[in-house]
């Protein structure tokens, strides 16, 4: 993939606009790259229209070329519907809170079992695994194993494997875990090689019997598209609320995180990547995109352009501070990039009583600074380059071009012309933008 994206890179290197053409380009590579990756068809197709509407709709970017913008806007999104922010377990607020693990057979519930025991006994629980499978012969043996690993306690049935009623099991190990104090419970429960009705049943009876403060569906990540289809059978069949991925050290492309995602819209709370009890992590929206898409390098290159862009301009409006030249324009920037604590908050910050500077920037709220823009965007550029000239009946259409009061454009100049002696004087005697003190 990485090879095929550098390639449409060159080819619109050159060019200098985002365009319908440039988007469509990138969007067609995207869309194999997501279908490479496993991700089920109608994901694909409802997620590039996403993308298409945002690149649209987009500004166009000075620091980024056409298809690095329109890549930027790909993994954003995907980012932004792989979940944001990973999500933290929900616990009940009177203990045991109980988790309940659903899935196909061989999905790795049982493993995650003692994953998450081991990591939550980690933070101080002290969890109780309930063994429910008592199906598969060696199913509730494979959990005491693993529960030994993790050196927590495993609830099963006095019969052993293969006999007994899950539901009830499920029920008598909330109980015991109440009795004996521990605070999370961990249902593991049977799964089928395929979905059926009786795995479903059964699934929801236990459900029902303990009430889970959390059910997660294990997905096996190997499984690419074909996990849309499952989780949409344990939706309707059990319901869950939250997602845990499984062997992502596999050769899994990710997909299934996206399709799994899309269609449920439950969050994806852990990754499983290895047989080892300590493979286990939270989910990282942002590594699964760049996973994805495969192109982990692509997102670095695009933060140091982006960089390099900021630091550019830093470094122009400190040598206009310096001869006194600051625009408007120049001006309103810097508040914008003052609020984004960017380069050139950090570059004031760094001047002899730059901090109070900062400060009294940084002072606009969101809707202070929008106004602020719409006035200086109300200007001429004759009037944003030299602001010498607003005079009373300049202020007057402004103010009215902007929908505010005169008052506000006055304000404006007037902070303008004191923060442009204020900057020039800080500049000239820490010597540097070509004022009187020398030196770029
Ligand atoms: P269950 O049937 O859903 O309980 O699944 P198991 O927990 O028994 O796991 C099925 C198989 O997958 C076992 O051989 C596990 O060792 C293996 N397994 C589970 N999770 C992972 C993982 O994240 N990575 C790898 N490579 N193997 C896993
Ligand atoms: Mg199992």
């Amino acid at each position: 993939l990485s090879d095929r994206l550098t390639s449409v890179l060159q080819n619109l290197r050159s060019k200098g606009k985002l365009t319908e053409a440039d988007i469509d380009a990138t969007a067609r590579e995207i869309r194999v790259a997501l279908l490479e990756a496993d991700v089920a068809l109608p994901v694909v197709r409802s997620f590039i229209g996403q993308v298409k509407e945002r690149a649209k709709g987009a500004e166009v970017s000075q620091a980024l070329n056409p298809a690095q913008q329109v890549i930027k806007i790909v993994n954003d999104e995907l980012v932004g519907i792989l979940g944001g922010e990973s999500r933290r377990l929900n616990l009940a607020k009177n203990p045991p809170s109980v988790i309940m693990l659903a899935g196909l057979q061989g999905s790795g519930k049982t493993t995650l079992a003692g994953k998450l025991a081991m990591h939550l006994k980690g933070k101080g629980h002290t969890p109780l695994l309930v063994a429910c499978d008592l199906q598969r012969p060696n199913a509730v043996t494979q959990l005491q194993v693993v529960g030994e690993r993790a050196g927590v306690p495993v609830f099963a049935p006095e019969e052993g494997n293969g006999v007994g009623d899950p539901v009830d099991v499920a029920r008598r190990g909330v109980d015991e875990a109440r009795g004996a104090q521990h605070d999370i419970v961990i249902v593991d429960t049977a799964g089928r090689l395929g979905v059926d009705e009786e795995m479903m049943r059964q699934a929801s009876d236990i459900r029902d019997a303990v009430q889970p403060d959390e059910t997660l569906f294990v997905v096996d990540a190997m499984t690419g598209q074909d996990a849309v289809t499952t989780a949409e059978a344990f939706r309707d069949g059990v319901g869950f609320s939250g997602v845990v991925l499984t062997k992502l050290d596999g050769d899994a492309r990710g997909g299934a995180a996206l399709s799994v995602r899309e269609v449920t819209g439950q969050p994806i709370l852990y990754a499983s990547n290895g047989e080892k009890l300590a493979d286990f992590d939270a989910f990282h929206p942002d590594r699964m995109a760049s996973r994805i898409l495969g192109m982990g390098d692509m997102l670095t290159l695009i933060e140091q352009a982006e960089q390099a862009f900021d630091q550019e301009q830093a470094e122009q409006t400190a040598a206009k501070i310096g001869t006194g030249e600051l625009t408007l324009e120049d001006f309103l920037e810097q508040m914008l990039s003052v609020r984004k604590m960017g380069p050139i908050g950090n570059l004031l910050g760094m001047l002899p009583g730059g901090g109070q500077m900062k400060e009294q920037l940084a002072d606009f709220d969101d809707s202070h600074l929008d106004r602020l823009q719409a006035i200086i965007r109300g200007m001429t550029p004759a009037e944003r380059a030299n602001p010498k000239i607003i005079n009373a009946s300049r202020r007057l259409r402004i103010a009215n071009g902007s929908g505010v009061a005169v008052r506000d454009v006055n304000d404006l100049v007037n902070r303008f012309f004191e923060a442009r002696k204020m900057m020039a004087q800080m500049a000239g005697s820490f010597g540097f933008g070509g004022g009187a003190g020398g030196s770029k």
